[in-house]
Parts: structure tokens; C-alpha cells; sequence
């Protein structure tokens, strides 16, 4: 029961800062006294109301991660609640342990059917009070991220000036004050130039990959194919998962796509940092070498979250594998809903470069 240790400490770490910063806050140049006053009344009257919110917290609260549910709950089918990221979790450590997914608290088991959404958590979870991280005034959860992003007044800005390096950032009500007296329009072009170059080469690294996509759709032969991943064990002792497609033709040649997790890690369920690799495997014999480029899409099945890289290698007749590539993923949570999926569907573009 790895999983349910972990997110529980992470847990406990998100409600720690805040009461650490709430004691910041009152140490601070904000501490006036009638607000100070305030608070203490109200926290002699809202006694009641926010035990009673603690304890619906404790009740809806999801069975592994104990967290209050960001998204969508799930539950058993004796009704114990769990978070999306802990259900998906689940079920990946189950297809990694070649086992049937049980429900962390009552073992009955658990999969995609068999478990249901739960609407009145979720919505009562949604009006539960949070606390913004900026300016520690309690909203409802559902109207709490457009708080901290669009309204919080104490929300962390840049200067407007922040593009000719100026590296002022602070909360939002502070910044004109500081736009006022910032130094950095009055800085000479020439040391200017040195933050332009730096916010110039960052673009250009962003631009390469997608000027080389606009290169490589000048080669003479491109093919795509819509690939589908099926999970499989390794015959080893302690079996491994890996995934396969199976074979597909292209450029008058057979191909296969295997991927794997944390490549190849020896227990990924002992990990909470999940990736995964792919590697493409020439299946027919070549006489000539073949120069070729791939990149990885999300493609019309599927929705796996993929960001475009573009891999290359030249498969001969001895090199008929290309090295395993990290498949670029935004996250473990996105690798564990890949991996409690029953295939992985992506589309594969190939590029043969033309000798
Ligand atoms: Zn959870
Ligand atoms: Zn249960
Ligand atoms: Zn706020
Ligand atoms: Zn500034």
C-alpha cells in the first residue's frame, strides 16, 4: 500500500504552509488591530460552523489521499470515496501488478465499470470554504481558482517592465507603487538588450521544434498511423508490464512500437514518479539504411496529452531498434490515466529522409 502513504504526507504538506503563512501574515506590516479583532470574533462565532465543516472535510475526503476532491470522485460499490488521481492510481498499480484493482479500504474490487461517479460529493465538496493561498480569506472551492487567479488582491505579479529584465515580482497591489519607481525605463538600450537576448533565445528554442515539423513536411515520404498500445507482461520471474502495438507497415516495411514505464524500473508501483519510454523496432529485413524522423501525436483516438518532440535514428539491418525516448508527458498523474486505461492510443508521423 505504497500509494496510500504517499499522497497522505503530500496531503498533510498542503495544509501546513498555510497555517505557517497565516502566521506570517499577522507578524506582518498587514497586522492592523480592528482587523486583527475581527478575526478573533469571528472565530469565536464561526466555532461551531467550522467544526462542522472540518468534520464534513474528514467525511468527504478522499479514502486514500485523504484530500478534499479537486474533480470527480469516485466510489466503490460499498461506497468508499475516492479522488480521480487516487482511482486512476488504483487501477495503474493493478495492470502493473498484473492484479484486480481493489478498493483501498474495503477490498472489494474496483475498475472503470464497476466504480461510480458520486455528483452530491463533489458538489458538496465544491462548496466547501478553502483558503486562498494569497490572502487567506476563506471562499467556496468552486469559485476559489478564479479568485487566486483573476481577483486575489494579494496575488504574485511581475513588473510591467519584467521584459527589459526588470525581476520585481510581488502581490498585485503593490505593483504600481513599484511600476512608479521601477528603475528599468530608465536603463540604457544597450543593457536592455541583455534580457532581450535571453527572452530571444528562449522563443528560438520553442520555434526550433516547430520549424523543424515545417522541414520534415518537405521530405519526400510521409506516412502516419494511428497506433494502439496493449499492456503485456514480461515472462521474467516477477512479471513486468511493458506495451506493445502490433505491427504495421510503412515505407514497404514492417514496424512495432513497445513502450514502457519508468523505463523499465524494477518495481514502478514503488515509485510516485511515473514516466514513459517508447521505442520503434524495424520488423522486416533492410538492405539500405533509412534515415528516419518520428514524432508522437495525440491523433483522432485516444487522448493522450502528448507534447510534440521529434525523435530520429537510422535503422540498418543491425540497428533495427531505436533507443527507448521518453514519451513527453505533462506529469505522473498523466502517465497513471494512460496507464489505468486499457490501451494507449496514439498517432505516430514518420518522415523518411531521401538519400
Ligand atoms: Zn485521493
Ligand atoms: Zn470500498
Ligand atoms: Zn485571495
Ligand atoms: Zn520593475
Amino acid at each position: 500500500m505504497s500509494e496510500a502513504v504517499e499522497p497522505a504526507t503530500s496531503s498533510s504538506e498542503t495544509t501546513s504552509p498555510t497555517e505557517v503563512v497565516e502566521g506570517s501574515i499577522d507578524k506582518s506590516e498587514d497586522f492592523v488591530e480592528p482587523d486583527t479583532k475581527r478575526r478573533k470574533l469571528a472565530t469565536k462565532n464561526d466555532d461551531k460552523k467550522h467544526k462542522l465543516e472540518d468534520r464534513l472535510g474528514g467525511i468527504l475526503c478522499c479514502a486514500v489521499c485523504l484530500d478534499l476532491p479537486k474533480a470527480a470522485v469516485y466510489q466503490c460499490t460499498n461506497g468508499h470515496l475516492m479522488c480521480a488521481g487516487c482511482f486512476t492510481h488504483v487501477l495503474a498499480d493493478a495492470r502493473l501488478r498484473d492484479e484486480l484493482a481493489t478498493c483501498p479500504s474495503c477490498r472489494v474490487e474496483i475498475s472503470k465499470t464497476s466504480a461510480t461517479r458520486n455528483l452530491a460529493v463533489e458538489n458538496a465538496v465544491s462548496e466547501l470554504p478553502s483558503e486562498c493561498q494569497f490572502c487567506n480569506q476563506q471562499f467556496p472551492r468552486n469559485s476559489l481558482e478564479r479568485h487566486e487567479e483573476q481577483e486575489c488582491d494579494e496575488r504574485i505579479s511581475g513588473c510591467k517592465f519584467s521584459r527589459i529584465g526588470c525581476p520585481w515580482r510581488g502581490p498585485l497591489h503593490e505593483r504600481p507603487e513599484h511600476e512608479n519607481q521601477c528603475n528599468h525605463p530608465h536603463r540604457t538600450g544597450a543593457e536592455v538588450m541583455e534580457s532581450l537576448k535571453a527572452i530571444d533565445q528562449e522563443m528560438a528554442d520553442e520555434r526550433k521544434i516547430y520549424d523543424s515539423i515545417f522541414e520534415l513536411l518537405g521530405f519526400e515520404k510521409i506516412l502516419f498511423n494511428d497506433i494502439q498500445l496493449k499492456p503485456y507482461r514480461t515472462d521474467e520471474f516477477v512479471h513486468r508490464l511493458f506495451y506493445e502495438s502490433s505491427r504495421f507497415s510503412a515505407f514497404n516495411n514492417q514496424w512495432v512500437v513497445k513502450a514502457r514505464i519508468n523505463n523499465s524500473q524494477k518495481d514502478p508501483t514503488q515509485s510516485s514518479e511515473r514516466g514513459l519510454t517508447y521505442q520503434l523496432i524495424l520488423k522486416s529485413k533492410t538492405t539500405t539504411p533509412m534515415n528516419l524522423s518520428y514524432i508522437v501525436l495525440r491523433g483522432p483516438v485516444g487522448d493522450i496529452k502528448v507534447k510534440p518532440s521529434i525523435h530520429q535514428f537510422e535503422f540498418t539491418e543491425q540497428e533495427n531498434e531505436s533507443p527507448y525516448l521518453p514519451l513527453r508527458l505533462p506529469d505522473s498523474n498523466e502517465c497513471n490515466r494512460l496507464l489505468a486505461a486499457k490501451v494507449i492510443n496514439f498517432r505516430l508521423i514518420m518522415f523518411l529522409a531521401s538519400k
